[in-house]
């Protein structure tokens, strides 16, 4: 028997989220986000209280034990109202890769860092990408030397979302290190993941990038030059860390689906607010066909890619609850969700742009923040398209049918 109805706690949280939303990230609020460069001063703490930053880790460890489904839904939520996608980034990078930090680091790390940005005071990022390239993960150059009871890390990041937010507010990143030599075709193994506070010293701010959307988030470099990590800020076993980057992709490509149906509905939504006032020839142009056919097209393609994230949740939970599935067998239709969804949110943000004719094509209308912010996940952030399409290839043939295997 296929259940196919969210708890009632769960749609207990989704409408009181969808209330908080309304008030906090109306489109006016989003434009000036989109316009100052920042978050609204007292968003994160606010965020804090609703039991956001890192919903997913336990409530032993200071988290608030949400399953994956009601993640997704708070993801999904935050997309549809902040079509500019800044602030489910900073929700999405925290509920991943805080979930994925705090479910290896010690009790220091949990201390010092994530509990600190469980309450919207610090900031759990990602940082594996490095300046020669970001797809080929097991591939980076930073490196780490273990000296007595200290590990010396060099290297560069690149890329890196919330760099700023993390100065401010003390927080720092999960990073994969290379501390042993990568063994023949094992280049995974012998990388250590890390907490790297990003205000530690002999960490260098190299970059801030002039985004094309986004923009209430920063996305920027560091160097990383004989920085003394302690030893407990390993994360995980020593040579594990390429496994535990692929934990914390799991939660961020999972909830990067439920954001872009978010954004994705709500610009169906005000196409179709727009096309039933809007005249041509006489007539509402909602009236139509060639406009019929674009949105009918869309708003199918849209359910059925919230089954697949909503069912892609369920899997992950019972992952995680029940060991039922395999974690590659979910990697599978996460990457499916990574896929399609930034793509059909484009194509569906594009559409309903197209239907507005010039004023689309405007800074009045909400919905050019959406097409630069969604093609961020187009792009590559948490992983390339192609990587995608790789890791579902591998999935369905076999490692052996693997282009560099
Ligand atoms: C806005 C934004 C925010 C980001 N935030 C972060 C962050 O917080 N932390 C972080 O670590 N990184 C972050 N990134 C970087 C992101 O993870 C990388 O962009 C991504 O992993 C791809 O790496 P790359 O850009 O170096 O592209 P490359 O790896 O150089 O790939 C370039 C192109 O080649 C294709 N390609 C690569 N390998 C294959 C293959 N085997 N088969 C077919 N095609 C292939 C890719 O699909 C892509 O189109 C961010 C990126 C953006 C755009």
């Amino acid at each position: 028997m296929v259940e196919f109805s969210f708890t009632e706690q769960q749609e207990m949280f989704r409408k009181i989220l969808h209330e908080w939303c309304q008030k906090n990230l109306t489109l006016e609020k989003v434009r000036e986000m989109d316009t100052k460069g920042m978050m609204p001063p007292g968003i994160v703490k606010e965020m804090a209280n609703l039991g956001l930053h890192i919903m997913t880790a336990p409530q032993e460890h200071g988290g608030t034990g949400a399953d994956w489904v009601t993640a997704c839904i708070a993801a999904q939520e935050l997309g549809y109202h902040d079509i500019s996608i800044a602030i489910p980034v900073f929700f999405l990078v925290q509920s991943s890769w805080g979930f994925a930090v705090d479910r290896h680091c010690t009790e220091r790390v949990r201390k010092e860092y994530v509990n600190k940005a469980m309450r919207g005071e610090g900031f759990v990022g990602i940082a594996t990408t490095e300046p020669g390239g970001g797809s080929d993960v097991a591939a980076f150059k930073s490196t780490g030397k273990k000296e007595g009871n200290e590990w010396i890390i060099n290297g560069e990041k690149i890329y890196i979302s919330g760099t700023e937010e993390a100065v401010k507010m003390d927080g720092g990143f999960f990073i994969t290190v290379r501390t042993a030599p990568a063994p023949p075709r094992a280049a995974h193994k012998g990388m250590t993941g890390f907490f790297l506070p990003i205000n530690m010293p002999g960490v260098e701010i190299t970059k801030r990038f002039d985004d094309v959307g986004r923009m209430g988030i920063s996305t920027g470099g560091f160097a990383m030059k004989n920085v003394r990590l302690p030893e407990d800020y390993m994360v995980g076993e020593e040579g594990k860390g390429f496994y535990i980057t692929m934990e914390g992709f799991d939660g961020a490509r999972l909830l990067i689906g439920a954001t872009c149906i978010g954004a994705a509905q709500r610009a169906l939504e005000l196409g179709m607010d727009y096309i039933k006032e809007r005249k041509a020839f006489g007539q509402p142009i909602g009236k139509f066909e060639g406009i019929h056919f674009e949105l009918a097209d869309d708003w199918a393609q849209l359910e059925a890619l919230k089954s697949l994230v909503y069912r892609t949740a369920w899997m992950m939970d019972e992952k995680y609850k029940h060991r039922r599935f395999s974690p590659l067998e979910v990697a599978q239709y996460i990457s499916a969700c990574k896929l399609k969804c930034p793509h059909f949110a484009l194509h569906a943000i594009e559409h309903a742009m197209l239907w507005m004719g010039a004023y689309g094509y405007t800074k009045e209308c909400p919905l050019e923040m959406g097409w630069r912010g969604v093609m961020s996940y187009c792009i590559g952030a948490e992983g390339a398209t192609n990587i995608q399409r790789v890791v579902i290839a591998r999935e369905l043939l076999g490692k052996e049918y693997m282009a560099h295997k």
